[in-house]
């Protein structure tokens, strides 16, 4: 068995630094969700962040 491996447990710092969230401006990861060239951490966000522009818009 090996058991000598060594779970990295530090967050180290990826080349995420200016793809945090639109909305909630988490770090995002690789599987970011891109839409018009705004970030999202998840497809909540995006919802949220697209709705709160309709209403921007509408007004
Ligand atoms: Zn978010």
């Amino acid at each position: 068995m090996d058991t000598t491996r060594i779970e990295n447990a530090h967050m180290t710092d990826h080349d995420t630094d200016e793809n945090g969230c639109t909305l909630c401006e988490l770090p995002v990861e690789g599987s970011a969700i891109v839409d018009d060239g705004d970030a999202f951490c998840c497809v909540g966000c995006r919802e949220v962040y697209n709705a709160l522009e309709t209403v921007e818009n509408s007004c």
